[in-house]
């Protein structure tokens, strides 16, 4: 089982000024709520790749790579979904730098869990569905349209326009 992290001491690296060094670590991050849904995040251990390096003036340049699935019922139609998304994340710390070089996720130690459980967030669709193309559910009837493409009502203007057309050629 490997070893979980949430939080990452930069400084015990040990990096001097111009050196970097790639570390692959593994994060847990928690489920998300979305469109009053409940999504896990898989793996549970999500391995992640993070290039450290260290800039002048005592700064930080860094940068998060992962992907990550998230499991649910499909916006669209119901079914399970579990879409998968890439994430990569940069992050710039200079102390002293003001706000713009300053990394929220950056205190004594570097917040890696909560620093990709907001890039995810990030990478996320306004919809999450089984696929892409997914044709969700007949507004009339609430059949799943995926399972079956020519799927039809007889709707009353049709009906009607049926009639119609029988009186013309009567
Ligand atoms: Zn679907
Ligand atoms: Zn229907």
């Amino acid at each position: 089982m490997p070893q979980r992290t949430d939080l990452f001491e930069l400084g015990r690296l040990g990096l001097t000024s111009g050196e970097g060094r790639r570390l692959d670590l593994f994060v847990h991050l928690e489920p998300f709520e979305y469109g009053g849904s409940v999504y896990a995040v898989t793996p549970e251990l999500v391995p992640v790749r993070l290039d450290v390096s260290r800039t002048t003036a005592q700064g930080w340049a860094l940068r998060l790579r992962f992907s990550a699935t998230l499991e649910g019922p499909c916006m669209r139609c119901l079914d399970p979904a579990a879409p998968e998304f890439e994430v990569d994340a940069y992050e710039v710390h200079q102390p002293g730098g003001g706000e713009e070089l300053t990394s929220p996720y950056m205190e004594d130690e570097l917040d890696v869990e909560a620093w990709a459980r907001d890039a995810l967030a990030l990478a996320l669709p306004a919809q999450l569905t089984c696929r892409p193309d997914s044709a969700g559910l007949c507004p009339q009837c609430g059949a799943n349209l995926n399972e079956d493409p020519g799927h039809t009502h007889d709707s009353a203007p049709d009906a009607r326009w049926a009639k119609l057309s029988e009186l013309k050629f009567e």
